[in-house]
């Protein structure tokens, strides 16, 4: 059987938006130590501890973290750069990055200076981390849960289920938000706490994203030092949503990452394949799909890195990570798909990885905010200005 070659130098067409010398650096890595795990991880559904490990050690997983608590002291333009890059390579490395990100994030904004100084240098340094805020019948509205927590003898006690947890097989502490007198408010929970306990459940095995199973975690009457409350009771959804607002961003680079490998992948097809003659690249039908797929691209990252400096100012961070994940999203999903048009019968193939990239672009159109949630962000910031009120 005819195997693809999927080399193709087209790395010159993606403009950096950071130091050139740092991204260098981030895609050498991520060619030697990620792109020949890519497919098997996906295959199998596993959670990549020794990558994970071995990002964190490389500072990879604390890019915009304090150098005083473990990380690098970089922008969140440095950190959307590395997702992307390793998204060209693995989208379920790259949401294993997420996860981290995230608990990194909200007890950083939020926790107070003794968990701060307790779990952030120890996720910098390669804890692995879960971000748990989906039940089984709370999705998108998580403004109640069947999730409680209440104080007894000056500690919390946690009763729950989460579901579709990402990174929840391997990881070693939760951000999860469970509902107490006051309202949702946000926990850390350490994975060997008495009563944490994990199963696959009939929804664990998804499509996309595929890091090992989505899993569901299991509190039992849980109990944590009172300091593990993090940030003030009852106002869980909105750090959970200003959380949300940071991870979009780089949830919106894993997903350039896919749309980029789609791209590199089918212009090396193409250039290589011979129809009629010619190359199919030399079709001036299939050039057009290139030149709209690049179009799509280029926004998308304009969006992406425009959103990032956001985060780096601290100013309409829902605004525009909502407007980056919900473009990327889509661009990925119709890129991974045209790409796959473009290589025709092989293209299709199991062993063409085309697959791998429809499925994860599918999945995080979904994940994360879904494109919904995302255009409702939107609207919220487009009705001032239209004079309307929300709701009307
Ligand atoms: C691959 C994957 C990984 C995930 N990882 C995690 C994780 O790590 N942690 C976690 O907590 N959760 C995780 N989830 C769950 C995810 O966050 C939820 O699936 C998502 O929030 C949507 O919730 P739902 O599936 O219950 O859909 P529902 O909320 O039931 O919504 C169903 C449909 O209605 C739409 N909808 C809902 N409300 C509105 C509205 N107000 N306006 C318009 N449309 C609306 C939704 O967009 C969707 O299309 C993951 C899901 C997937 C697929």
């Amino acid at each position: 059987m005819k195997t693809i070659s999927l080399s193709c130098d087209s790395a010159a067409l993606w403009t950096s938006y950071v130091d050139e010398a740092y991204v260098r650096e981030v895609r050498a890595y991520v060619s030697r130590v990620i792109a020949p795990e890519a497919d098997q991880i996906d295959r199998d559904d596993v959670y990549p501890v020794a990558i994970m490990k071995d990002l964190a050690k490389q500072g990879y997983s604390a890019v915009a973290l304090d150098a005083a608590l473990g990380g690098r002291g970089l922008t969140y333009r440095h950190a959307v750069a590395v997702c992307e890059e390793v998204a060209v390579a693995s989208a379920a490395v790259g949401v294993s990055l997420i996860t981290i990100f995230q608990a990194q994030t909200m007890i950083r904004l939020f926790g107070a200076e003794s968990l701060k100084q307790r779990y952030l240098p120890a996720i910098a340094g390669g804890l692995l981390c879960s971000y748990a805020l989906t039940e089984a019948n709370h999705g998108s509205d998580i403004r109640t849960l069947d999730t409680k927590a209440r104080l007894e003898d000056g500690q919390w006690v946690v009763k729950g289920e989460k579901h579709f947890i990402t990174s929840g097989s391997a990881a070693e502490f939760f951000i999860i938000l469970a509902e107490t007198e006051k309202g949702v408010s946000v926990f850390a929970v350490p994975r060997n706490a008495r009563g944490v306990s994990t199963y696959e459940g009939t929804n664990s095995a998804t499509f996309g994203l595929r890091n090992g199973p989505h899993m569901n975690i299991v509190f039992d009457n849980v109990r944590l030092p009172a300091d593990h409350l993090i940030g003030e009771e009852g106002k869980g959804v909105r750090q959970a949503v200003v959380v949300l607002n940071h991870s979009r961003t780089l949830a919106g680079a894993i997903s350039l990452g896919i749309a980029r490998a789609a791209f590199e992948g089918a212009l090396s097809f193409a250039r290589d394949r011979v129809a009629f003659d010619k190359r199919v690249l030399e079709f001036q039908g299939i050039q057009w799909y290139f030149a709209e797929m690049l179009t799509d691209i280029d926004a998308a990252r304009l969006l992406i890195y425009r959103a990032a400096e956001a985060l780096d100012n601290q100013e309409q961070m829902a605004r525009w990570g909502s407007e980056a994940k919900l473009k990327a999203g889509t661009v990925a999903t119709a890129v991974a798909a045209q790409a796959a048009q473009i290589c025709g019968a092989y293209g299709i193939m199991e062993n063409a990885p085309f697959g791998r990239y429809l499925r994860d672009a599918k999945a995080y159109e979904v994940a994360g905010g879904s494109n919904e949630i995302l255009k409702n962000t939107i609207v919220k910031f487009l009705l001032p200005v239209s004079g309307l009120k929300a709701g009307k």
